[in-house]
């Protein structure tokens, strides 16, 4: 038995979607169905000749939602690295597509993940990163938790414009990088150049030092 290529799907918060299209260019997602719902399987038109590239009952399963999210129907798998669903002669011409890309389709996806609520620590965290932000113009806050992220950067980037900062912030894993640069004065600026420069140094002479003010843990 030859071994055969997964369908174009995704699991997004633990339910299973196909990456779909409907004659234009974006990706849409097609829900699994509930039990008591119709489904439709991968490939829903009789005359296709399936790809052999993949597994022909799980392309004939009829356990996918008829409509995308979006409320389109006659939908068609996207290829993968193996191609479309069926035979055509795109297969193998076409790129893979591996993320949804239709606007309406993410926005409900959205909608059904309920929002998380603020930690009670979330404030402290943002007073901390607001104060280290204006004296050192960056921070790095790290163990921050998964659903807290998004709300930290938030919170932070309102604080940022409200002074008239310029936010740059990059996400992940845990932590919030987030650089300000305009939050310093021109001396503050220097300050802060002269003592990373000196901390530089430091650290390559083989000198441990203790953990600058700005890098901070969730607390
Ligand atoms: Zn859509």
């Amino acid at each position: 038995m030859s071994a055969t290529t997964p369908p174009n799907t995704i699991a997004i918060q633990g339910r299973d979607y196909v990456l779909v299209s409907v004659g234009a260019t974006a990706a849409h997602l097609v829900a699994r169905a509930g039990p008591a719902d119709p489904g439709r399987p991968i490939v829903g038109h009789a005359d296709a000749v399936l790809n052999p590239a993949y597994d022909p009952k799980e392309l004939s399963d009829p356990s996918w939602s008829p409509r995308t999210l979006c409320g389109q129907e006659d939908w068609f798998m996207c290829p993968t690295e193996a191609g479309r669903a069926y035979e055509t002669m795109w297969n193998s011409r076409e790129e893979a597509v591996g993320a949804p890309s239709c606007r309406r389709c993410l926005g409900i996806l959205d909608k059904q993940f309920p929002t998380p609520l603020p930690d009670d620590r979330l404030g402290w965290n943002v007073i901390r990163c607001v104060e280290e932000l204006e004296q050192w113009g960056s921070i790095h806050i790290r163990g921050v938790p998964a659903d807290q992220a998004e709300l930290l950067r938030k919170a932070v980037r309102s604080e940022a414009r409200k002074r008239g900062w310029v936010f740059v912030s990059s996400l992940g894993d845990g932590q919030l990088i987030v650089s300000c640069e305009n939050a310093l004065s021109p001396q503050r600026r220097k300050f802060v150049m002269a003592d990373s420069m000196q901390r530089m140094h430091t650290i390559n002479s083989g000198v441990q030092l203790p953990q600058p003010s700005w890098r901070l843990d969730w607390s």
